[in-house]
């Protein structure tokens, strides 16, 4: 398996952080994946009518945050697509695109409890094998899964039994509007970036 056996890892990143990079690499050990392409969405279905920052400020951290890995890239292709970032589609792209490798996507145990609502999510089930973390608050995603898609989907759906990556972007989205720091939850210079670029309606220019 090793060499040809590919990981997927699509988000708002809105931002990026050490959640993100820590249960990404431990996946890619543990299943010995050949790389990681980490896919910002222009638009998050989930998350429609809510607030992000923009898709080329997201990319960018993205882009920041990898690249000292050299397991991990970035893609732009749904930034390229536009429009409403289903996965199906990136999927079957992506398909296409690596027609001999195996596609392992990987989603936190949140994504798992939420996947029936996954825009053709049977489809997707075909295409690739979704490989997911725990993730606090989450115990009960299997069950979840299972209750939803019927027992079959387990066969396309490996929970790891990961450590615990207990960070989200909605902790940091509230720590930078509390004026707390960042230091240990994001990369430096993905900090750095917020700060400069005065997302999350911190000041341009002044870090804390
Ligand atoms: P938000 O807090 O804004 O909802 P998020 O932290 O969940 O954001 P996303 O970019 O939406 O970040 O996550 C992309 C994928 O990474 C999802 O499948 C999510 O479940 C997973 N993920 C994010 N953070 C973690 C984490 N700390 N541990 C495991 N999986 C995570």
């Amino acid at each position: 398996m090793a060499g040809k056996s590919l990981g997927i890892l699509g988000g708002t990143f809105d931002p990026i952080h050490m959640g993100h990079l820590r249960m990404a690499e431990h996946v890619f050990q543990r299943m010995e994946l050949e790389s990681i392409v980490f896919i910002p969405a222009y638009v998050p279905p989930h998350k429609l009518g809510q607030d992000f920052a923009p898709a080329q400020d997201r990319y960018a951290m993205t882009e920041l945050a990898v690249a000292d890995n050299p397991h991990f890239t970035v893609s732009d292709m749904e930034l390229k697509r536009t429009g409403v970032s289903y996965t199906i589609d990136t999927i079957r792209q992506l398909h296409k695109q690596y027609a001999d490798r195996e596609l392992n996507f990987i989603i936190g145990a949140d994504s798992v409890a939420q996947l029936h609502t996954w825009h053709n999510i049977e489809e997707m089930l075909e295409l690739t094998r979704f490989v997911a973390v725990w993730r606090p608050g989450y115990e009960d995603a299997m069950e979840e899964l299972v209750r939803h898609l019927g027992e079959q989907a387990k066969e396309r759906v490996l929970l790891l039994d990961t450590p615990v990556y207990d960070v989200s972007s909605t902790e940091i989205r509230t720590r930078i509007r509390q004026g707390l720091g960042l230091a240990g939850l994001v990369p430096s210079a993905v900090e750095k970036y917020i700060y400069e670029h005065g997302l999350y309606g911190c000041v341009a220019g002044e870090k804390k």
